[in-house]
């Protein structure tokens, strides 16, 4: 789950870094073409600037022109010598370079789309007083020297103005003002209509609109459907892991059943259904091996044979069941005063037996009468009844040359014996 956490934040992370890159190249290009729209305007704007102050120089360098009178020009009044005659007596109307650049403005703001004028912050000519736009730029140039021009956008303008030095020529009218040659004595300002770029502008604004809303669009998209992916793939992992471990419980549960049936029919296998105690198959597996190491060991070994004295008249007189609910007392008395190390088990319908390890014969001879005598103090109810058994027992202990088989048939002669003595007793061959 943290795994699957730790994934999922950092595919976001590389989506989220991977889409603001390219959010901050978009926006970096646009603010670059922008930046080429103004450059492309302060371009056109210098190009005029200097054509202008080009005809300006010109005519400074002439120390201005003389135009004759045609009635459309009067005399400039700040103007020294602002008149000459010709040998005929026609009056020469003198166009210094300021007033030149003016009337050459004048008929561009006529004509065409561009506006110029040319201003100073101290203009003898009235005409050429700066307006807010012009005051700003002029007091912008005269405290910054290293600048040549300074620019502003206004509504739908672009505003550029120029410096305009003192040329020789002009210090004729501006003689008072204390200038020299090459000080800045005002600007010219050249206005272009900003239509064409806006419209640049707004093109590249929807454009980018666009191309953010199809990166923000797509790095949505993209997270959506790995986070789908991931979850769905998480999900089927933890489907399957659940699936195993349900099997896993299910094949445990399984085996442990198998397991305790196969315990349960292993002992049944070796269990007597009457008594509850080992049968005579167990009797016979289990006593062979202690046989064989007590021969091994040359330790003492002894087998007891129990059988039941009179057991059919038991039957015969208070029933069948009678009988096996004294079966199962006896099997319990022996059960009681036989050790864990004994090999206890029912070999017949009444017959009981058991081995004896490292018992020597007299050990052998007191168990037995043990068990004898409990079985005769016994009273035993069945019905208000009171059953009375005795039980007789052969004993045989091990010699030399002995079997398992050998010692039990002596055990059995020796119950044989019990029998023929008058029963309720035990004897040792
Ligand atoms: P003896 O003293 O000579 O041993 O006489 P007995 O009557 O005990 O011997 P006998 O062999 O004649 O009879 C044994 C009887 O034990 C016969 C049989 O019905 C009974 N018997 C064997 N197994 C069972 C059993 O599981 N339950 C009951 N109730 N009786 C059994
Ligand atoms: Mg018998
Ligand atoms: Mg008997």
């Amino acid at each position: 789950m943290k795994k699957k956490r730790l994934i999922i934040t950092f595919i976001i992370a590389i989506i989220v870094v991977f889409s603001l890159a390219i959010l901050k190249y978009t926006q970096d290009s646009k603010n670059e073409y922008i930046k080429l729209h103004e450059r492309i305007l302060l371009k056109e704007a210098r190009t005029l600037y200097s054509n202008m102050i080009n005809v300006r120089s010109w005519a400074a360098l002439h120390g201005g022109v003389y135009i004759k009178d045609n009635g459309t020009l009067k005399p400039n009044p700040y103007l020294a010598n602002n008149v000459e005659y010709t040998k005929n007596n026609e009056l020469l109307i003198r166009v210094n370079p300021a007033w030149m650049t003016r009337l050459v403005s004048e008929i561009s703001n006529k004509k065409e789309k561009y506006y110029f004028k040319i201003t100073s912050l101290t203009p003898i000519n009235p005409h050429n007083a700066p307006d807010k736009f012009e005051k700003e730029a002029l007091t912008y140039l005269i405290n910054h020297k290293d600048e040549n021009f300074y620019t502003k956008f206004t509504k739908d303008k672009y505003n550029f103005m120029g410096k305009l030095r003192v040329e020789k020529a002009c210090l004729q009218c501006h003689v008072n003002q204390g200038l020299k040659v090459n000080d800045v004595i005002g600007g010219l300002r050249v206005t272009l209509p900003t239509n064409t770029y806006e419209r640049s502008i707004e093109l590249i604004d929807s454009k980018t609109d666009n191309i953010y809303f199809i990166i923000i669009f797509t790095a949505l998209s993209f997270i959506t459907l790995i986070v789908f992916t991931i979850n769905s793939i998480y999900k089927k992992n933890k489907d399957i892991r659940i699936l195993n471990s349900t099997l896993e419980r299910k094949v445990k549960r399984r085996t442990k059943e198998l397991r305790d049936l196969n315990k349960k029919l292993s002992k049944t296998a070796v269990t007597d259904y009457l008594t509850k105690i080992p049968n005579r198959r167990y009797f016979f597996e289990v006593g062979e091996k202690a046989f064989a190491l007590a021969k091994r060991e040359k330790s003492s070994f002894c087998i007891v044979c129990f059988d039941v004295d009179f057991f059919k008249n038991i039957n015969d007189r208070y029933g069948h069941h009678a009988g096996d609910v004294a079966l199962k007392r006896i099997a319990s008395i022996l059960n009681t005063h036989t050790r864990n190390s004994d090999i206890l088990a029912r070999t017949g319908g009444e017959e009981f037996s058991v081995v004896l390890n490292n018992t020597n014969t007299d050990g052998a001879l007191k168990f037995a009468e043990k068990i004898r005598d409990a079985v005769q103090k016994t009273n035993i109810t069945y019905n208000k009844a009171i059953i009375k058994v005795t039980v007789s027992a052969g004993v045989a202990c091990l010699k030399e040359n002995d079997s398992f088989q050998s010692m039990l048939n002596r055990a059995d002669s020796a119950l044989y014996m019990a029998k023929e003595n008058g029963r309720n007793v035990v004897i040792c061959t």
